[in-house]
This record gives C-alpha cells, sequence and structure tokens, in this order.
C-alpha cells in the first residue's frame, strides 16, 4: 500500500464510524462493519458511534439515545466484540473539540464548498445549512487522526472524506511538525463498496431510500416484500445482452448473500434469455432472509439488555480517551501551545 508514514507512529491503528441516524442496512454492513470484525484480531481498532455528526443533519436528538444503543447492538450482533475494540460513543471523547478547533483553521471554505455529500445535503435540507454541515470532513479527520489512525474501513461513498482527512493531516505536517500518518481508506477485497439500493437508483441508506433499503432489522416478511417489489426490466433480448443498471443492482446483491453456484445459475440463464426475474428475486428475499434473520435476533436480545450496553460504551470510552489524549499531547507540542512549559 502506498501511503507515507510519520516515524515512530503505531502502525497498525483503525478507526471508522457510523452514524446513530436510523437502522443499520445491509450498505453498512459490507461497506464498513463486516471489514470492523475482520480487522479486530490483528488491528487496534477505534470503532465509534458518531452522534456529532448525526446533529448536522438530525438537531432533533429525542430519539438519539435509542439510535445509539441500537447501532451499538448491531455492531456486537454482527461479530464485533468489546473487549477487543474500543467501541464507544463519539461525543464521550472530549478531546476530538479542541483537534476540529484546530484543524478548522486548515481547511478552506472553498474546498468544503465543493465537498459532494455537502452539496448533496443542501440541496435535501436547504433550510439547515449549518456551519456543522460544511465542517462536516473536518470533524471525521478529526475522529480518525485523533488517533492517529493510518487504516479507515469505509465505503466508497467517503472516498472523497479521506481525501481531504489526508489533506488536512498533511497541511498540519507541514505547517508544524510531523503527528499525523496518512489515513488511507480500507477494505480487505481492495475495492471499495457501494451497496446499490433495491429501486436501481442511489445507495442503501439509513435516512433517505428507505423503501430500497434492507436494513438489519427488517422482519422476514418485509425483506420479502421489499426485494419482490425490487424494479426489473421486460429481460435480455439477446444473448450476454448487456444488464440494465436496476438487474445489474440485483446481481450484485445475490453476489452478497448467495452461494456461487446460484449467482452462476442466474448468469446463466439471464445470457441464455431464459431468466425469469420472479424466480431471482424469490432466491434473493430467501437468502437475504437468511443472512439477516440471525443478525436481528441477536441484536434484540443484546438490545434488551441496556446496562450491558451502557458499560460497553463506558469502556470504550476510557480506552479511546486514553488515544486521544496521547495524541493531544502530541499536537500541542507540535503547535507549541505547551506555555506551562
Ligand atoms: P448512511 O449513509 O447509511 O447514513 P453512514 O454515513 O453512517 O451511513 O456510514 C457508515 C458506514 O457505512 C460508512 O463507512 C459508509 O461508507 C458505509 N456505507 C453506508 N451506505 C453504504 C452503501 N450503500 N454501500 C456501502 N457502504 C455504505
Amino acid at each position: 500500500m502506498d501511503f507515507k508514514n510519520i516515524p515512530g507512529a503505531p502502525e497498525n491503528i483503525v478507526m471508522s464510524g457510523i452514524r446513530p441516524t436510523g437502522f443499520l442496512h445491509l450498505g453498512n454492513y459490507f461497506g464498513a462493519m463486516r471489514n470492523y470484525v475482520k480487522m479486530q484480531d490483528e488491528f487496534t481498532c477505534f470503532f465509534m458511534v458518531a452522534d456529532l455528526h448525526s446533529l448536522t443533519t438530525h438537531p432533533d436528538t429525542s430519539g438519539l439515545k435509542q439510535n445509539i444503543y441500537r447501532v451499538l447492538a448491531e455492531n456486537i450482533a454482527c461479530g464485533l466484540d468489546p473487549a477487543k475494540v474500543a467501541l464507544y460513543c463519539q461525543s464521550h471523547i472530549h478531546e476530538t473539540a479542541e483537534l476540529y478547533l484546530y484543524l478548522n483553521m486548515l481547511a478552506y471554505k472553498g474546498e468544503l464548498e465543493k465537498t459532494a455529500t455537502f452539496k448533496d445535503k443542501v440541496r435535501l435540507n436547504p433550510e439547515n445549512v449549518n456551519a456543522g454541515l460544511l465542517t462536516y470532513p473536518v470533524l471525521m479527520a478529526t475522529d480518525i487522526l485523533i488517533h492517529r489512525a493510518m487504516f479507515v474501513p469505509v465505503g466508497k461513498d467517503q472516498e472523497q472524506h479521506l481525501e481531504m482527512a489526508r489533506n488536512f493531516a498533511n497541511r498540519f505536517n507541514t505547517r508544524y511538525e510531523p503527528v499525523f500518518p496518512e489515513p488511507q481508506a480500507f477494505n480487505f477485497n481492495s475495492e471499495l463498496i457501494k451497496v446499490p439500493g433495491l429501486d436501481g437508483a442511489g445507495k442503501m441508506s439509513k435516512s433517505e431510500n428507505q423503501m430500497a433499503t434492507l436494513y438489519l432489522a427488517d422482519e422476514d416478511e418485509v425483506i420479502r416484500k421489499k426485494v419482490m417489489r425490487a424494479k426489473t426490466d421486460s429481460g435480455p433480448t439477446k444473448k450476454n445482452d448487456v444488464k440494465a443498471p436496476e438487474i445489474e443492482n440485483l446481481f450484485t446483491l445475490l453476489k452478497l448473500v448467495s452461494k456461487t453456484d446460484v449467482v452462476e445459475k442466474f448468469e446463466h440463464d439471464f445470457n441464455t434469455c431464459t431468466i425469469r426475474y420472479g424466480d431471482l428475486k424469490k432466491q434473493l428475499a430467501e437468502d437475504m432472509i437468511q443472512f439477516i434473520r440471525p443478525i436481528r435476533q441477536s441484536a434484540n436480545a443484546i438490545l434488551a439488555d441496556e446496562d450491558n450496553l451502557r458499560k460497553i460504551m463506558k469502556q470504550g470510552a476510557e480506552k479511546a480517551t486514553i488515544s486521544a489524549m496521547n495524541t493531544m499531547k502530541l499536537v500541542r507540542e507540535a503547535m507549541k501551545l505547551n506555555y506551562f512549559k
């Protein structure tokens, strides 16, 4: 992998986060959580529930606590072990506010305004274009850099933010002293993933596109209904035809949860113009149910024990705070803000 390291910086730190803006879905799982679980044995991992990020678009905090508990529970249900990683809530790490402030001085209005996610959010919600929304990439960079993390398991939608985090790290290192390694997006299969929506447009998402998104909390019948309603076309018209985007999407989903021979069968049927989309969707629905059901059941059991979740959150905050405090010492030294010395 081609990235710049800082002498003395730890080489195996991983950081990533998920916003508590709704139920987790297949995109979160395949874009992020699947990698979290694989990384937990080999790396020092910091995984957080990004509650501060959610405030940029979801200022109503009445359901926030329950959403945070759900994100924690679903992460654990997917295989994350809180004894192996620091699983914490972003707002519990108070050092974040300080580093965010310093990095904001190194981020320029022009580049922040050009960020694709900022433009999308302005379009979706023109009456709440707050400064936090504009500086979202700075906060995200802070979350990563505060642990001097080098690897960031995220989906394809986060590529641009990661690029910005590298820019802020490099600017800090150049202006002051080298403190931050360059963080890289990370996926074991090397290609970053985007899990498409069932409507053939956009991606699965917590807050938008809900009928086209499969949630880890969806009941069997809901999964069946959503998959059977997925958009298709009138079928291939010639051998080895090119797949329309909505058909390609169904195959992408099939590849995520079905056995190879099942995928090959439907590929063959498509290429020989014998495919029946009804059969494809039925198979996809059943395989999805087999995939999601154990996660849903396990998450519900974990959610029922709130005392345990609070304990996990507290332990995670303690681990993450130690790491953040260590980084902030280096940051203040580098910036010569150590006036008592
Ligand atoms: P959402 O967009 O659903 O609100 P977040 O912004 O909280 O999700 O992102 C949490 C993680 O899930 C990030 O690493 C992001 O890249 C990943 N992710 C979200 N949606 C998808 C998707 N449809 N495909 C792949 N990864 C995704």
